[in-house]
């Protein structure tokens, strides 16, 4: 099944890195999750996805397939260039950008898209705001007001909510009580006059991105959440999207659309969510393409184990450099094409109802999903 003629609604991913910054960067770091210096340099090129993505790449480069050849032939192309060509032949036709993660280091959202030469729009990091606004208040209820406010307001130029509590406090989000105002006082008399915090408490993450939902629900935006495997940052003991079986379960929440990205190693029970709750929709991003060949394409297997193809979505998570975007996009329409085959094959679906699964994943249930660019 070849699906190169299918354009992908890339829904989650993040911005290029300024040129200067992506010249000096080195190549190791692009393919891991890891921070530890020793783990990049000595144990990343021993990773299957290293390995496969060097050979992709010399392809590209039309090098050899070695780290150093294909190191001296990215630094021959112009950037512009490059990343034209690169989403080009990704062939992405959308692309939704979460700009809460490295604001020194990468291109803005439209500065990002008229590079790539791709239509843009934005997903706001929740936790991000949140923590913006904290100095600015010394109460919960004024802080909470203030964040509600920057949510409405800013709700007819986005795309959609994003949240990162898996990294922070876990998915298991209980509704605020009333102890909220006593750990919004202990926390800001920890904190300096104008300190930006880092924000870790629970009681406090869970209120204000509660709040969020019901902001996310009634102006109809979808919220993608982080779960699954990621930077060392996260204890992936949290990060089991089943947490989220209180939020899911609200009757508040009714209309909530809920975005479960990346998943692994809880693919199949993120399928689950998305087989008995309306709301809930997941996506194997970065799990496509960090994990091995046959990874990726377990993923991709698990995922459809239960969950309706209209809930399934595909996105690159790439970041930083134009390659992990044409990389993801390549690994992505290859494995979803060879597990929409073996469906076939085991008497699933039928040859034309794999192709119109393959184009429900790789595009039309993420453009059904989010809101379209004209003004709300
Ligand atoms: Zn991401």
């Amino acid at each position: 099944m070849e699906l190169s003629h299918i354009p992908i609604y890339d829904h989650h991913a993040h911005a290029l890195f300024r040129e200067e910054i992506w010249r000096s960067t080195p190549l190791e770091p692009y393919f891991s999750e890891a921070y530890d210096p020793r783990v990049l340099s000595q144990f990343v090129p021993d990773t299957l996805f290293f390995r496969r993505s060097l050979r992709d790449l010399a392809e590209f480069y039309g090098c050899e397939a070695t780290a150093p050849a294909v190191r001296a032939a990215r630094q021959g192309w112009e950037y512009a260039e490059l990343a034209r060509r690169m989403f080009a032949q990704a062939n992405i036709s959308q692309w939704l950008i979460d700009d809460g993660i490295w604001p020194d280091q990468l291109m803005g959202v439209e500065e990002s898209g008229a590079l790539a030469g791709v239509p843009v729009r934005r997903i706001l990091r929740l936790e991000t705001e949140l923590a913006k606004l904290i100095p600015w208040h010394d109460s919960y209820a004024g802080l909470e007001r203030a964040f509600v406010e920057l949510l409405y307001a800013t709700a007819p130029t986005l795309a959609g909510f994003k949240s990162i509590i898996a990294y922070r406090s876990g998915l298991e989000i209980i509704p605020p009580g009333l102890e909220i105002e006593q750990s919004y006082t202990a926390l800001k008399r920890r904190l300096q006059a104008g300190e930006v915090p880092k924000i870790t408490n629970k009681t406090l993450l869970d209120a204000a991105v509660w709040k969020a939902f019901e902001v996310a629900a009634e102006t109809e935006l979808p919220v993608q959440f982080h779960t699954g495997y990621g930077d060392p940052d996260l204890d992936l003991r949290r990060a089991n999207p089943l947490h989220l079986r209180a939020v899911l379960e609200e009757p508040r929440f009714k209309g909530l659309k809920v975005v479960l990205l990346h998943c692994y190693p809880f693919v199949r029970e993120a399928g689950y969510l998305a087989s008995v709750y309306p709301g809930a929709y997941l996506d194997v991003g970065l799990t496509i393409p960090y994990t091995s060949v046959h990874g990726m394409r377990t993923a991709v297997h698990e995922a459809l184990h239960l969950a309706p193809i209209r809930k399934v979505l595909f996105s690159t998570d790439a970041q930083r450099t134009p390659e992990l975007f044409w990389l993801a996009a390549r690994w992505g329409r290859r494995v979803l094409a060879d597990v929409l085959e073996v469906t076939v094959q085991g008497g699933d679906l039928s040859d034309s109802e794999a192709r119109w699964a393959a184009e429900r994943v790789l595009h039309a249930n993420a453009a059904e999903l989010y809101p379209s660019s004209s003004p709300r």
